[in-house]
């Protein structure tokens, strides 16, 4: 990571690599196909039961893209309302501008253990390690970010982390990990959420420290909501004595009855829920109730450099809800993981990039099939396909690929003449005698392809004759 903002975890090995070892995975690929059929089969339900979905998509497009026409103004007016109502307000150009504000911050409290709520901002920014390199310890209170951080893991997924963990996995790294796990602790759900449970009711009630990002922010108020299912994070965010908020400034909405679109469409999109179980919303410091400091570090790293790109910048508008890797053929094969990014599938592939630049992250929009179901379920109706197409174009422009040039400039050559292209059709019949497989280096690409069978007749021999 660098200081003109890359992501954490950039592609090294790159994405093709990974997914090649992704896919020899059977127990992966069963494990993410179930999880994403299901989330996939019940938001379809809900949106079918929702006669106005169309409309609330295009009103949360709307919302969001005047945020980002305006994001300086809402910026400014939200910190005004945040620091009025008694939050403290910290800017952070890139990740490690971040994590040394809340590295301080922590420091200044003279504790040494945080808890924290599931937040894509910081492990965007890689908060956790950077902590830790300070010798302050922060523990994930999301089940399944706790699953991953007991078994030194890495989130495959936006909404559902450990999604490619199935339940045998979990009871075992239950046992091997966590330090007081329940005796003849089974695979059954109850059983093993009920240890989680335990083992956190001991951190929420004696750490007074709490780390969270939000899902969106308030300019209106200068409030911030998080939405979550499990009850985890209300927990962080009203016991400890003080709360520090690490978000990206994408997050903000103008108004707080914008919230009526938004909430509507993120549970529905995200977990196939009509509304999410928690939904908690904390505006500055409110006497004698709930953490009396309250941070917020506005994050950029890297998101301005997105804002400039005409096209990628409706990228900001997305509010995590996954939908787009549910959907993705190319996620359900490779896991999360194959992006080797914080933001994998369909909206990892053209964020990332737009983020840390494409020259950093250039296999990413390569990394789908444009069949343009990302598309059709997003609900702030981002366009991936078309950005995915303009980002290829960037990455071939920033790195020029000699031989793909050269059978282009073959191609034009060839079909801008009636002889040659006439030429070129009759060597294109010696291509029968290949088959499906075509010699190195083309193979690679036939390796999973079949290569189509030129006639044995062309359409203008036969027009010829009759
Ligand atoms: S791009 Fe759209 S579908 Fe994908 S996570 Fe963002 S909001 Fe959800």
């Amino acid at each position: 990571m660098n200081r003109s903002g890359e992501l954490i975890w950039t592609e090294d090995p790159p994405f093709a690599q990974n997914a090649s070892h992704a896919v020899d995975n059977a127990q992966l690929r069963r494990n993410v196909r179930n999880a994403t059929a299901t989330i996939r089969q019940r938001r379809a339900g809900l949106v079918a039961e929702t006669p106005d979905w169309q409309e609330l998509r295009h009103a949360g497009a709307a919302i969001k893209d005047d945020v980002l026409h305006h994001l300086d103004r809402y910026l400014e007016e939200f910190e005004k309302n945040a620091t009025a109502r008694g939050a403290h307000v910290h800017w952070a150009t890139d990740a490690q501008e971040a994590s040394a504000i809340t590295a301080d911050l922590i420091n200044q409290t003279g504790h040494t253990e945080v808890i924290k709520v599931k937040s894509m901002a910081t492990q965007e920014i890689g908060l956790v390690e950077a902590l830790a390199a300070r010798g302050t310890t922060a523990h994930e209170t999301d089940l399944a970010e706790l699953i991953l951080q007991l078994a030194h893991d890495k989130p495959s997924h936006i909404v559902v982390p450990a999604l490619h963990r199935n339940r045998a996995e979990i009871r075992r790294i239950f046992l091997d990990h966590m330090p007081d796990p329940p005796e003849n602790l089974t695979d059954d759900p109850h059983a093993l959420a009920e240890a989680a449970r335990l083992h956190l009711r001991r951190l929420f009630l004696t750490t007074k420290v709490a780390i969270s990002g939000a899902n969106f922010a308030i300019a209106e108020t200068g409030g911030l909501l998080v939405a979550e299912s499990e009850g985890n994070g209300r927990m962080c965010l009203t016991l400890p004595e003080t709360l520090i908020s690490v978000v990206g400034i994408e997050k903000l909405i103008p108004r707080f009855r914008d919230l009526e679109v938004f909430l509507q469409l993120l549970p529905r999109s995200a977990t196939g829920e009509r509304m999410n179980p928690y939904n908690t919303i904390w505006t500055g410091v409110t006497e004698n109730d709930g953490p009396q400091e309250v941070h917020i570090v506005l994050l950029d790293n890297g998101r301005t450099r997105a804002l400039k790109d005409d096209t990628g910048r409706q990228a900001l508008r997305c509010i995590r809800c996954a939908a787009c890797l549910n959907v993705c053929p190319v996620y359900e094969r490779t896991g999360g993981h194959a992006y080797g990014a914080t933001y994998p599938g369909p909206i990892g592939a053209i964020l990332t990039p737009l983020m840390v630049g494409v020259e950093h992250a250039p296999q990413l929009p390569f990394a789908s099939s444009l069949c343009g179901a990302c598309y059709e379920v997003c609900p702030v109706e981002i366009d991936i396909p078309t950005v995915l197409v303009k980002l290829r174009h960037d990455a071939v422009k920033a790195k020029p690929h000699k031989t793909e040039d050269a059978i282009f400039e073959a191609a034009r050559t060839a079909m801008s003449g009636r002889r040659r292209w006439t030429a070129a059709l009759k060597s294109a019949r010696l291509m029968r005698f290949i088959r499906h497989a075509a010699p190195p280096p083309l193979s690679r690409w036939t390796r999973t392809r079949d290569l189509p069978n030129p006639p044995a007749e062309p359409f203008r021999d036969w027009w010829r004759k009759r």
